[in-house]
């Protein structure tokens, strides 16, 4: 039953991708392909001062786990701070590599339906690229900010 309803959580984010396009202004964007599978994802960035993430997009083609889980990337860290995102990339990483359960990681909401993805080793990579690509994104937006901090008078 269960499985059958993170079926229908994959499925709709495939279906129905939010946040797919493109993102002119992007303070930092990423492209990262899958060559076992022939995905490839593009993430877009914008983010404030403060450190808030304010819009995320993807871009890309491939299986229905790597768009799906490139939208669900994109809907959860939108409006998240870098330090929110670094943390959900870490859980989501644990989920996928079997390190966490579910149950301890309500914070990945939808991304927990791809749960099931660690039992197809040759799958992992699929659900993990968009999170591969958006935690490059905020390394570097991290990295950015601190420069900037060390240059002030
Ligand atoms: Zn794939």
């Amino acid at each position: 039953m269960i499985e059958d309803l993170y079926q229908e959580v994959i499925l709709d984010h495939f279906k129905n991708p939010r946040g797919r396009g493109e993102l002119p202004e992007a303070d930092s964007s990423m492209v990262v392909y899958n060559p076992l599978c022939g995905d490839k994802v593009g993430v877009a960035v914008r983010a404030a001062d403060d450190g808030v993430v304010q819009e995320v997009k993807f871009s890309g083609q491939g299986c229905s786990i790597s768009q799906a889980s490139a939208s669900i990337m994109s809907e959860l860290c939108t409006g998240k701070s870098l330090v929110e995102i670094r943390a959900l990339h870490d859980d989501f990483l644990a989920l996928i590599k079997g390190n966490k359960l579910a149950s301890d990681l309500p914070n990945l909401s939808d991304a927990l339906a791809l749960e099931g993805v660690k039992r197809f080793p040759a799958r992992v990579r699929c659900a993990v690229l968009a999170w591969e690509a958006i935690g490059k994104c905020v390394d570097e937006l991290i990295e950015r900010q601190q420069g900037e901090a060390e240059s002030l008078p």
